[in-house]
């Protein structure tokens, strides 16, 4: 029997991004293989729920849990994998802060099920059949997960110790968090594993961010010249980097695009989106209130923009829809 310690993936509302990315330490995974056992690696390995369950509590080392949570079956295997593992990190934004999925939250539950199974243009369902948590289907019974009211981060399910944040995680991050633990290292419990600067701090261009900025009006960056060497945010182009925490080596930046904020903010920013909204607000050249209109006009969608990563986490959280005011 091994006496490897053992280390665990799992995926909850994802894109499966997450994963690809810790594949993508390419041949480095043959020297980790070497230090730990998977205990669940959906991505990679067959494992089943079985197989977690009849593991000691504890007795996985380290999960890395992936995604936002919303369907009952992913608190389960949450709650399980909190239960047999000594350490839990969430990996990623999703997981770290509800990330794209997390902006379903816009909407409620009853409006989300309507849209997808009635109103969208493709659908044809003349029944409004809408999924059953349990089906009789030829005298067995089928059963489906429940889809909960709203998207929550990993935290606001079960106790995380650590988070990676990024959409996806730089590997390299992983890869240090797993040899610091495996070391004996044990950080600060509730701190996030990357560093605690502001992308700006680490970026190529930072050079030429000017010391007093100012901004007329934004620009989308399908339409219009990106100059490859001068700030973004200097452009003009809604660049996200002073609210962002640094670690991902400026992926965006340097593929010539402005970062949108997947690394979440810095330690002491209760609200990432609030945090560059007011940066944004103090660098617009506006004099009045139309001038101020035609400055954020190129931002059309202020939610998708300032909060794509972190909804689930943010003061707003959700929207909620208010019963229609009986008219007296
Ligand atoms: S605003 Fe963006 S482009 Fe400019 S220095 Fe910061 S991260 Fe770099
Ligand atoms: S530049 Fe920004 S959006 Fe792009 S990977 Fe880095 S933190 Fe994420």
């Amino acid at each position: 029997m091994s006496t490897k310690p053992k280390v665990g993936f799992y995926w909850c509302a994802s894109c499966g991004g997450c994963e690809e990315s810790f594949v993508d330490v390419a041949e480095a995974i043959l020297d980790l293989a070497q230090l730990v056992e998977f205990a669940i690696f959906p991505v990679a390995m067959d494992f089943k729920r079985q197989d977690v369950e009849a593991l000691d509590d504890g007795e996985i080392f380290a999960t890395m849990i992936n995604g936002a949570i919303r369907t009952s079956e992913q608190e389960e295997m949450c709650h399980l994998l909190r239960r047999k593992s000594q350490v839990i990190i969430a990996y990623g934004s999703c997981a770290y802060s509800g990330g794209i999925p997390a902006l379903a939250n816009l909407v409620s539950k009853e409006a989300l099920m309507k849209y997808v199974y009635e109103d969208a243009p493709t659908v044809v369902n003349p029944d409004h059949a809408r999924p059953q948590t349990e089906t009789l289907d030829q005298g067995r019974m089928a059963t489906l997960p429940e889809i909960r009211e709203m998207v929550r981060s990993l935290d606001q399910v079960i106790e995380v110790d650590y988070s990676i944040p990024g959409c996806a995680p730089n590997p390299k991050l992983v890869l240090a968090a797993l040899q610091t633990l495996l070391s004996g290292e044990r950080p600060p419990k509730g701190a996030v594993l990357a560093p605690n600067v502001a992308l700006c701090a680490n970026c190529p261009r930072i050079d030429t961010k000017p010391r007093e900025l100012s901004v007329k009006a934004f620009k989308r960056p399908h339409l219009h010249e990106v100059d490859p060497d001068t700030c973004l945010l200097a452009q003009g182009f809604l660049c996200m980097g002073p609210a962002t925490r640094s670690g991902c080596g400026e992926a965006c930046i340097r593929g010539n695009m402005p970062c949108t904020g997947c690394y979440g903010p810095v330690d002491g920013i209760l609200d990432q989106g609030a945090k560059i909204l007011t940066s944004l607000a103090s660098l617009v050249e506006a004099h009045d209130e139309a001038g101020i209109d035609h400055a954020m006009e190129a931002i059309v969608d202020p939610v998708g923009s300032f909060y794509r990563y972190g909804m689930a986490k943010s003061l707003l959280r959700r929207k909620i829809d208010l019963p229609t005011p009986v008219a007296r």
